[in-house]
């Protein structure tokens, strides 16, 4: 298992987010957890980050556990995240956000040589690279996210909502960039959505969150074939 997540509970000051979830990630696997607006999937993410400090419950990746490693040695370990709305340095440009996706790593990296991969499937970067990262569209921003936690050849990508205000023609590009990198070049991923159907349809398994509890799991198929989860989450 390369994540482990074990009875996370997240509060707020009183307001009590995660309530004791538990979950996993095999190496090589994609994996969504999908949920409502509120649900508390941005909240699990960035506590796997360690950039929100959990009540209790523990994080191991491999069988380390990183419970008390604060964000920057959790990215170092190899976790990283793009986060929700792409969160890129507006005035910097293309190159020098993809720069910062290396700052700090032990090993050295060859960032050209990631770079010329990454615009294998991100042509748009290489266009627009020495433009400031403000001016690209929402969807040249997300690219941009993706790839800044790419160059730094991570164990396992957490993927926040990255669907958000994309056009659909873009999720659907995003999705597919997604599933490329999982498939030929065994990224392990995790993503957290409310564009269920989206996500389900290259994950591997998913977890359902509902209020801050997993209330199922399962094989992507099979979710995607539930009921329940195609009347309340797939809109079908
Ligand atoms: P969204 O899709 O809207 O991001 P989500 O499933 O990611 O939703 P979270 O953002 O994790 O959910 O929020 C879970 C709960 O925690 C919500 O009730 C939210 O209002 C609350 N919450 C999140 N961040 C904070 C915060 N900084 N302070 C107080 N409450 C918060």
């Amino acid at each position: 298992m390369l994540l482990r997540i074990e009875d996370l509970h997240i509060s707020y000051g009183q307001v009590r987010a995660v309530h004791g979830v538990s979950f996993h990630v095999e190496e090589g696997e994609l994996v969504s957890i999908i949920g409502a607006n509120g649900a508390g999937k941005t909240s699990i993410l960035n506590a796997v980050m360690g950039m929100v400090p959990s009540s209790s419950g523990a994080v191991f990746l491999e069988d380390r556990d990183l419970s008390s490693m604060p964000s920057h040695m959790r990215a170092r370990e190899g976790i990283r995240i793009v986060p929700e709305r792409a969160r890129v340095f507006p005035w910097l440009s293309v190159y020098e956000n993809l720069q910062t996706g290396i700052y700090g790593m032990r090993d050295k990296i060859d960032l050209e040589e990631k770079l010329s991969w990454i615009y294998s499937f991100f042509p748009v970067l290489e266009e627009r690279r020495d433009q400031a990262a403000v001016t690209l569209s929402g969807g040249e921003q997300q690219q941009l996210s993706i790839a800044r936690a790419l160059v730094s050849e991570p164990r396992i990508l957490l993927v926040d909502e990255v669907s958000m205000g994309l056009m659909p023609i873009l999720v659907d590009k995003v999705f597919e960039v997604l599933q490329h990198l999982n498939r030929e070049y065994g990224l392990t991923i995790l993503i957290v959505e409310q564009n269920a159907l989206a996500s389900l349809e290259i994950s591997h398994r998913g977890y359902v969150l509902e209020a801050g509890n997993l209330v199922m799991e399962g094989s992507a198929e099979d979710l995607m074939e539930d009921s329940g989860v195609r009347e309340a989450y797939l809109g079908l």
